[in-house]
């Protein structure tokens, strides 16, 4: 029996960004009555958490969701933030998702076999939820970061628009990621002394054997490696995004290519010490690290393409060159000199689930889940780290994922009849 006052429906999809729009889609077909609940708008993370030059770092051809693909005149090209928040915004229109915008949920709690879900507008029961709200809803930042001199700027790429906002003086960018190399190289072309930190990281170049290398990825089956094939899925989960950008010209942004410009690499930012940052040493073997896993990667590549026959459609296999280390990378750099005025956190982002009080976040703040069913009947995830592939926080991968866990759910429903 409903309570009073409380909306009841059966499934409650929170987060309107790609993944929760495909959630809906797949409960459409299955005519499960749910709804979306999005607390700012259709694909909010696109317009509101991105920098202003941001592009996607797949390219065009690539974006696809159910039904919904990319028919512009430059499949491979690279949408603009506010492309994707089209792209996305498209998909809902066409797919009539019953999304409530400005709807914050602030809480989801277990109730009576079901839960209970309040937001800034109301409560509704449902019997089933998922938890579409994103896998990057706050920048990781180290806690250290409490400690540095008031006269250094901190950013984070929720924070940073452009280099034009940033005051005079040097920049220290902290990680080597997708976020920190493409930060890197705007801001060192901007004409700023850049550092960039460099720790573990994923080499890539843009093209190989004359394809984007993200063609190599989706064609050879590597993004569809699966949850449960992997040795170590909690390195899995944790692996940092590649060292790409999107750029008309398919320019490569590795280390190399930031280091011809003049950008500084130093090791991994190790800790505060009266106001000086200590790096860690061994640069060069982090750098041999990534470049032995790179050519791993390319080998998987030139075997399939053996494999499959199509070695005559592609260009010969090559090799790049080691990235170069610098001879002696400074190991501390002190922030109270004056040298550096800016720092820019590249360090990673997290989800934020302070509004589910059922107890399934880990102690590092990451959902229990075995391949997006939660660890609480009737509860589902979408769009975290290889959650069910390799790709799975891509626009591309989630199809795959939400149609397994919409299936999981729908049969959770059916065996769970309500008498
Ligand atoms: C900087 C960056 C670049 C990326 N580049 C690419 C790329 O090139 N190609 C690619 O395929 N992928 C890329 N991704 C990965 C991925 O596509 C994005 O992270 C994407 O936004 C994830 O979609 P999502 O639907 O899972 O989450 P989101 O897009 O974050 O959507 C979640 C939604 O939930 C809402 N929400 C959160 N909490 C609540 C709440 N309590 N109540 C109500 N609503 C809530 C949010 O407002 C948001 O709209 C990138 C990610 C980042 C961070």
């Amino acid at each position: 029996m409903g309570v009073v006052g409380i909306e009841h429906v059966t499934v409650v999809v929170i987060g309107a960004g790609h993944a929760g729009l495909t959630a809906s889609h797949f409960l459409s077909a299955a005519s499960v009555d749910h709804i979306v609940l999005e607390r700012g708008e259709v694909a909010n993370s696109w317009r509101r958490e991105r920098w202003d030059s941001l592009r996607l770092l797949t390219p065009n051809w690539l974006s696809r969701l159910p039904g919904h693909h990319y028919d512009g005149p430059d499949p491979d090209g690279y949408m603009t933030a506010d492309e994707v928040a089209e792209f996305i915004a498209r998909f809902a229109a066409a797919s009539r998702a019953d999304v409530r915008t400005g709807t914050n949920v602030t809480s989801v709690r277990p109730v009576d076999g079901g839960y209970r879900v309040t937001t800034s507008h109301g409560e509704l029961s449902c019997r089933a939820v998922v938890i579409a709200s994103g896998a990057c809803n706050q920048p990781t930042v180290p806690q250290f970061a409490d400690a540095l001199p008031a006269s250094i700027e901190q950013l984070t790429p929720f924070d940073y628009r452009g280099p034009s906002t940033l005051p005079d003086g040097g920049v220290l960018v902290v990680g080597a990621s997708a976020t920190g190399v493409q930060l890197a190289d705007e801001i060192r072309r901007s004409g700023r002394a850049v550092t960039l930190s460099v720790g573990e990281h994923v080499r890539l170049p843009r093209t190989y054997r004359g394809r984007d290398v993200l063609w190599w990825m989706d064609a050879s089956g590597v993004w569809d490696q699966r949850h449960d094939e992997v040795d170590d899925l909690t390195r899995a989960r944790r692996l940092p995004s590649p060292q790409l950008v999107g750029t008309a010209q398919r320019r490569t942004l590795d280390l190399n290519a930031l280091t011809a410009i003049g950008v500084e690499t130093v090791g991994r930012w190790a800790t505060l010490r009266d106001g000086r940052a200590l790096f860690s040493g061994g640069l060069r073997n982090v750098f041999s690290l990534a470049d032995l896993k790179l050519g791993r990667l390319l080998d998987t590549f030139d075997e399939w393409a053996r494999t499959y026959g199509c070695d005559g459609e592609v260009d010969p296999p090559g090799r790049l060159e080691p990235t170069r280390a610098p001879s002696s990378p400074r190991l501390q750099l002190d922030l109270r000199s004056g040298e550096i005025r800016t720092i820019v956190w590249a360090t990673g982002f997290r989800p934020e689930y302070g509004w589910l009080d059922v107890p399934v976040v880990d102690a590092k703040g990451q959902l229990r889940h075995d391949g997006g069913v939660v660890d609480s009947p009737g509860l589902y995830a979408l769009g975290l780290p290889m959650m069910r592939r390799r790709k799975s926080t891509f626009i591309h991968g989630i199809e795959d994922d939400a149609r397994e866990v919409i299936d999981h759910l729908t049969r959770y429903l059916a065996e769970r009849r309500p008498s």
